[in-house]
């Protein structure tokens, strides 16, 4: 049975970054949890 993804995205809430609650553009099946901004301060 196939799932329309855009039905699947729109029933998602919108991912928040938890260092500054900026919400992340990210895909879904993406693993970060934070946002451009924040990575780039850990890896700095
Ligand atoms: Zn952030």
């Amino acid at each position: 049975m196939l799932v329309n993804p855009i039905e699947f995205f729109r029933n998602l809430p919108p991912k928040e970054c938890p260092s500054c609650g900026s919400i992340i553009q990210e895909q879904a099946e993406s693993y970060l949890c934070e946002c451009d901004s924040c990575l780039a301060k850990q890896s700095d």
